[in-house]
């Protein structure tokens, strides 16, 4: 997917604000391209897992239709861990596997690392972020 590097920023940044707590969001993309980065509340507001609220869920998602957006990923961070999904996100992502999965790890604060998977049927395999 290809994604912009002020996108990649905005989305540290969130996890940042949300630290010790995990962040989430939704990524619009268009053609391959993500679009529109949409802030979302973690409705877990917790520091292991996240849940994107589902009142945030149906906005961003009413938005990203009247933008001509589909739903290209949905971010959430980890504060402690390394980009890569968790027992807790492949087990999320059963019911929801067509969106990319970003994850942005800030273990260290001085350099995040935003990394992209498609998680199906339990699998995960990572995908390219095209940064521009
Ligand atoms: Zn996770």
């Amino acid at each position: 997917m290809r994604i912009t590097r002020e996108m990649l920023d905005e989305i540290a940044a969130h996890a940042r604000e949300e630290a010790p707590n995990e962040c989430c969001g939704m990524i619009g993309a268009r053609d391959g391209a993500a679009t529109s980065l949409y802030r979302a509340r973690n409705a877990e507001a917790s520091p292991l897992r996240y849940v994107v609220h589902p009142q945030d869920q149906f906005r961003i998602m009413e938005r990203m239709d009247e933008h001509g957006e589909q739903l290209g990923a949905i971010y959430h961070s980890h504060t402690k861990s390394p980009a890569y999904p968790s027992q807790t996100d492949i087990n999320l992502a059963e019911g929801w596997p067509d969106p990319l999965y970003v994850i942005c790890s800030i273990a260290d604060a001085e350099a995040p690392d935003v990394r992209a998977f498609a998680i199906r049927e339990g699998g995960v395999e990572e995908v390219a972020l095209d940064a521009a």
